[in-house]
């Protein structure tokens, strides 16, 4: 069955590339309503942004939403990795100002102040998008595909000159819980170098070592250092959840990212929607709502951090 939060979460911090300080509160919402943000310091004209993939802008950094009005929210992707990965498919989420707080950078303050606050069950049923045959879209920077596949899973790789990060490959099935004990606490990544070029576009104005992973060469310059030895890579595949999750259901099929960023996972939900026959929408028996992000995560599995 779909669900909610039993009651609103708040958050409080600042944008990553904004710099800006935001309030958050992620409210319960009906069956049927779907994931929705709120600019409730927009007071006139339609301050409403579905959480979907047609709502969304190619922009490089993050992934921004917009309505028919220019109203837009920024940095949503770690928050939409939260509702899905912990199954919320219901949700109305005010938000203050235009970029979603950083918090630490990862998902895990979102995954467990949902998994503590509670899920309520609603009465009607989860419906998935079945994948039928295999999209994919490349680009000059990489590649990612969707293919059929009866339980959602995920691949992705990167290489990076900088040994810090280097070549990593991470496969996973996203049920069990595996998404809240293996993805949801990696944090965003940058390269110093990077850092100036970002802050001279205006850009990662609220980045700090605490809240994202900074390397240089084969140093990295965040206190404590890593969470994981493939922290990048496991970043890149909750990125991919959470612009994956703006289709607006989940999804039954692989998922493969080579080199992909939020600009080609919304380039391949397009694909996706846009290709005669490519998926159709299924309603979710036990068995396959068994297999899905959400199930059987448990508040103890989120992993201590800061
Ligand atoms: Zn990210």
């Amino acid at each position: 069955m779909q669900t909610t939060l039993k009651a609103p979460v708040t958050f409080e911090g600042h944008g990553l590339h904004s710099g800006r300080p935001a309030r958050v509160t992620v409210r319960p919402a009906v069956a049927e309503h779907g994931i929705w943000f709120k600019r409730v310091d927009v007071m006139v004209g339609d301050n409403l942004i579905p959480a979907l993939w047609d709502a969304a802008e190619r922009t490089p950094l993050c992934t921004r939403i917009v309505n028919a009005a220019g109203v837009s929210v920024s940095t949503i992707e770690h928050l939409m990795a939260a509702l899905a990965g912990t199954g919320i498919h219901n949700a109305m989420i005010e938000i203050d100002g235009p970029e979603v707080p950083i918090l630490d950078g990862s998902a895990a303050p979102f995954v467990k102040t949902f998994l503590a606050r509670g899920l309520r069950t609603l009465n009607a049923p989860v419906r998935a998008i079945e994948v039928l045959k295999p999209v994919m879209v490349e680009t000059g920077a990489g590649w990612a595909m969707l293919e059929p596949g009866r339980v959602p899973s995920m691949a992705f790789s990167i290489d990076f000159e900088d040994a810090a990060i280097g070549t990593q490959s991470k496969r996973i099935t996203l049920a069990n819980g595996s998404f809240v004990r293996e993805l949801c606490d990696s944090r965003t990544f940058c390269r110093q170098r990077d850092v100036e070029a970002m802050q001279a576009q205006g850009l990662a104005l609220g980045g700090t070592y605490e809240n994202a992973v900074v390397v240089d060469g084969d140093k990295v310059l965040s206190p404590g250092g890593l969470r994981h030895a493939d922290e990048a890579v496991r970043h890149k595949m909750l990125d991919a959840l959470g612009d994956l999750a703006l289709a607006g259901a989940p999804i039954l099929g692989h998922y493969t990212g080579v080199r992909a960023g939020h600009s080609m996972t919304n380039l391949l939900l397009e694909a996706l929607f846009t290709t005669e026959g490519a998926f159709r929408m299924v309603v979710c028996d036990s068995l396959t709502r068994a297999e899905l992000p959400g199930a059987g995560v448990v508040l103890d599995e989120v992993p201590a951090v800061a």
